[in-house]
């Protein structure tokens, strides 16, 4: 299972000094069995990251539960479950081409990756719409909802007032649900059906 690491930075060297100390963010119970024990620490694994300056893997910290078995990894709040890209970087991107209306060129520029093909912000910019209704609805917990022409823009003005990594915190920890959405084999609640290897984000 997959929870958020309470770290608040978006450095990633502070994150990786911060997760290098078990006992530091040991969760106190087992959030899959509800045992009222600490987990054990059980090693890390990596997944790769692209942020600004960066594209390379990172540290995810990993602990066991003793009574159910079974691990819970404490992912940064910076980076998507499953989306190899950081949350800054999309943003970035969607905010330039969705709500300033800048080409994909100009807003892959604006989020620090000139050089990145084209179908891969389509494939944002897809998912994205596609959950947009749907952000909507569920950030009105958190924020007012901004009178907006549609859903799209209204989404990225709510997400632009809340904060994104403030968001996906929120939409992530309170409703399993995830800014651009689960990827389709673990729709509709980024659970897998079966225990599989563990997945590298794409
Ligand atoms: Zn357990």
């Amino acid at each position: 299972m997959q929870m958020l690491h309470p770290f608040a930075g978006s450095s990633l060297q502070q994150y990786d000094e911060q997760i290098s100390d078990p006992d530091r963010y040991r969760p106190d119970h087992c959030p899959q069995c509800e045992a009222q024990h600490p987990l054990t620490a059980h090693g890390f694994y990596r997944r790769t990251l692209v942020d600004a300056g960066f594209d390379g893997s990172i540290r995810v910290r990993r602990y066991l539960c003793r009574s159910c078995n079974r691990t819970v990894s404490l992912l940064p709040g910076f980076a998507l479950p499953y989306l190899r890209f950081s949350i800054a970087v999309i943003s970035l991107f969607l905010v330039a081409r969705l709500l300033e209306g800048r080409t994909l060129k100009a807003a892959a520029a604006a989020a620090s990756q000139p050089h990145m093909p084209y179908q891969r912000g389509q494939f944002w910019v897809r998912r994205f719409q596609q959950q947009a209704a749907g952000l909507c609805a569920a950030l009105a917990a958190k924020t007012t909802p901004e009178p907006a022409a549609n859903f799209v823009v209204r989404a990225l003005l709510m997400l632009q007032a809340l904060g994104w990594i403030a968001a996906h915190r929120f939409l992530f920890s309170e409703l399993r649900c995830q800014l651009l959405g689960w990827p389709p084999f673990l729709a509709p609640h980024g659970r897998p059906a079966a225990l599989g290897p563990a997945l590298q984000p794409t």
